[in-house]
């Protein structure tokens, strides 16, 4: 397999990089500046694709490799390949599920505790000397009890239903379609119906067309001025716009957010507020399920190449 070209789109991990070296012929994206000149040089001898939540595969990059077999994203969420595309051109899709749930989940559940109880603030008050010099910290909100409400009930919105369950919290969700399995959770048939009936909205679901803005205005004032956002999905499911500006007025109870629109670009306005916890897109950021993606992802191509069935088949 050491002839067999794989093109890394960008920096994303270490030893994926170093296990792929192994294998394949390597290509870092990143190094060849000349991005014409290297496809010229090299994408008849590409046949794999290794992308993840920043920088997958889109049309342009896919028509550009005549002999793309296979794009294994690391990642769960493919809203950065065109899997129109790849299905049209009889290009495989692989990516991460499952092995990154627990992670993303404890991180939405963490959230919403440092959200509540001003986790971040209190830190910055300890290690600022306020404590000393102001006296006992303000009170905070409560976390057990308050209901959650879910949008996309998948692998990990069940995951962060479950871990908030623990804390006694009532779950309610919205998805396409009402889940069979999921009886003693409470199916809203819109998300400002979702937004209406619970006081922490958490985006857990695919980003598609549909999706994107899922999060606006009508949503944020269902909601209300104590209610909690929680996004660990992809920025571009909240206005981000709408957003800011509700948590500016005070429309808005707070907001802990992984990811933004335009990462790693994230609106000034949010660090002026305490009432906001923000984190650089790090939902599946573990030693453990970092290298349990990078595995999945070998284990995708050398399936492929050895014309055994794919491990995480999408399409
Ligand atoms: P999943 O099991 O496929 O779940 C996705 C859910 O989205 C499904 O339950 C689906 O429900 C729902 N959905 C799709 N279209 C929808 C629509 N139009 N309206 C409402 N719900 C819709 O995927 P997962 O493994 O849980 O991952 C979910 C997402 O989390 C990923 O796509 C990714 O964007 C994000 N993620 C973020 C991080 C991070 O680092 N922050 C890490 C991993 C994943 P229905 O089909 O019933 O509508």
């Amino acid at each position: 397999m050491e002839s067999i070209g794989v093109l890394m789109t960008c920096p994303m991990n270490t030893y994926l990089e170093q296990e792929l070296d192994k294998r394949f012929k390597l290509f870092r994206f990143w190094h060849f500046p000349q991005e014409q000149t290297f496809l010229k040089e090299h994408s008849a001898t590409i046949r794999a694709v290794v992308g993840n939540a920043s920088i997958g595969a889109n049309a342009n990059l896919i028509d550009a490799l005549p002999s793309l077999e296979i794009v294994s994203s690391f990642s769960v969420g493919l809203d950065k390949v065109d899997l129109p595309k790849c299905k049209d051109k009889r290009i495989r899709v692989t990516n991460t599920p499952d092995v990154l749930t627990e992670d993303v989940a404890d991180l939405a559940i963490g959230l919403m505790i440092a959200t509540l109880r001003r986790l971040c603030e209190s830190d910055r008050y300890v290690r600022g000397g306020l404590w000393k010099k102001k006296g006992d910290f303000k009170l905070t909100s409560k976390f057990s009890g308050k209901s959650v409400g879910i949008i996309g009930l998948g692998r990990i919105g069940l995951a962060i239903a479950k871990r908030a369950e623990a804390f006694d919290c009532p779950i309610s969700y919205y998805s396409r379609s009402p889940k069979a399995t999921s009886k003693s959770y409470k199916y809203y048939p819109t998300v400002v119906d979702l937004a209406s009936n619970c006081e922490i909205l958490v985006v857990a679901c695919a980003l598609t067309e549909e999706t994107r803005h899922i999060i606006n205005r009508e949503v944020i004032d269902a909601l209300g001025a104590e209610g909690v956002v929680i996004n660990i999905g992809r920025g571009p499911h909240i206005d981000e716009a709408e957003l800011v500006s509700a948590l500016v007025e005070g429309r808005l109870g707070g907001a802990g957010l992984d990811v933004f629109e335009n990462e790693p670009g994230v609106p000034e306005q949010l660090f002026e507020l305490e009432n906001v916890v923000l984190a650089p897109h790090v939902g599946s950021g573990t030693n453990e399920t970092r290298k349990a993606m990078a595995d999945l992802v070998i284990g995708n191509l050398e399936a492929h190449f050895l014309n055994k069935p794919l491990l995480t088949p999408v399409v």
